[in-house]
């Protein structure tokens, strides 16, 4: 062991700071310490636009590849480059902070931290848009196997009680969230059919016969002068659906004339007996209400009397 140096100052301070001795300093052997960063910016290679980036030099420390290149003096004027790996861990740390104020107003580097923190908006964008389109997926599915789940969904009461006591079933809240509500919304609709789908209640149905394409619905606008009884003339019944509601069963007739005209009439299981969709019939009714249901214009009904003018066809009956 031997003594080197005047036991100067500049010695005595890095020694404070944790500094190595000079002539353990990892890089003596690159240049005499102390050092001074004198630059720092990117060495990189790309061998045509689009290719990889590539490390454009190496450490003289550790002969790794670097892009990240410090440039540093020592006191002999000896100048080497080093990758940001080795020059933070070295215990210099007088070297350290001078590296990261090198590097925090370097323009490349910044310019490199914002092309990341681009980079990484970009990625996060496409997860969203990802998940979006996920969504979507299950939507659709949801949509899909709904039909299967008619019978499922249509014998229970709607979650809310208020529209469950109008005779609202958990099909209709379906078809409606599906169509209306946002993405939460639309997700517990999604597990609900999943989940019925699981247990087994779904059940195949008759795809739409795909020969024709379904003409435009033409569409509906009210007809007729509340409080006033008319012979409306031909109708075909649309729906018929029974509802089990607080006053027994209630069921819901939708007559649909051929200019799209949508009738509706709250009524008996035994008042309606007669009616089987597909019917058409010569229609005379008082007009109670004109009101909406999911955007279409409805006219109610009261007092219907009807003639069936032609039967539905076989097949309709099951439905
Ligand atoms: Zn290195």
């Amino acid at each position: 062991m031997t003594h080197f140096g005047p036991a100067s100052k500049v010695i005595l301070m890095t020694t404070k700071n944790n500094s190595p001795a000079p002539k353990d300093h990892p890089f003596a052997h690159l240049a005499a310490p102390p050092y001074r960063v004198v630059g720092v910016g990117l060495s990189q290679y790309q061998a045509c636009q689009g290719a990889p980036i590539q490390p454009g030099t190496c450490c003289d420390y550790c002969g790794t590849g670097i892009v990240e290149t410090y440039w540093v003096e020592g006191s002999d004027g000896r100048r080497f480059k080093v990758g940001n790996d080795c020059i933070r861990r070295t215990s210099d740390r007088k070297m350290a902070v001078e590296a990261r104020e090198a590097a925090r107003r370097s323009p490349e580097l910044i310019a490199k931290r914002e092309d990341a923190a681009k980079r990484a908006r970009e990625r996060r964008r496409l997860r969203e848009i990802e998940k979006i389109a996920a969504h979507q997926d299950r939507v659709d599915a949801a949509r899909a196997a709904l039909p299967s789940l008619a019978a499922a969904f249509g014998a229970e009461p709607h979650p809310l009680a208020h529209l469950a006591a109008r005779g609202m079933t958990r099909l209709d809240w379906a078809k409606w969230m599906l169509a209306n509500a946002g993405r939460t919304g639309q997700s517990d609709v999604c597990r609900a059919v999943e989940d019925a789908k699981l247990a087994g209640l779904a059940v195949e149905v008759a795809p739409e016969p795909e020969s024709e394409p379904e003409p435009a619905k033409p569409v509906s606008v009210h007809f007729g002068q509340k409080g006033r009884r008319e012979a409306f003339g031909e109708f075909e019944v649309e729906a018929k659906i029974c509802f089990e509601g607080l006053g027994g069963l209630r069921v819901l007739v939708k007559f649909r004339a051929d200019d799209g005209r949508l009738g509706v009439w709250w009524t008996s299981v035994s008042a309606s007996y007669e009616l089987v969709r597909g019917d058409h019939v010569a229609l005379t009714a008082t007009v109670k209400d004109h009101d909406q249901y999911e955007g279409e214009a409805q006219t109610v009904l009261t007092r219907c009397k009807f003639q069936v003018v032609r039967e539905a066809p076989e097949e309709a009956h099951q439905g």
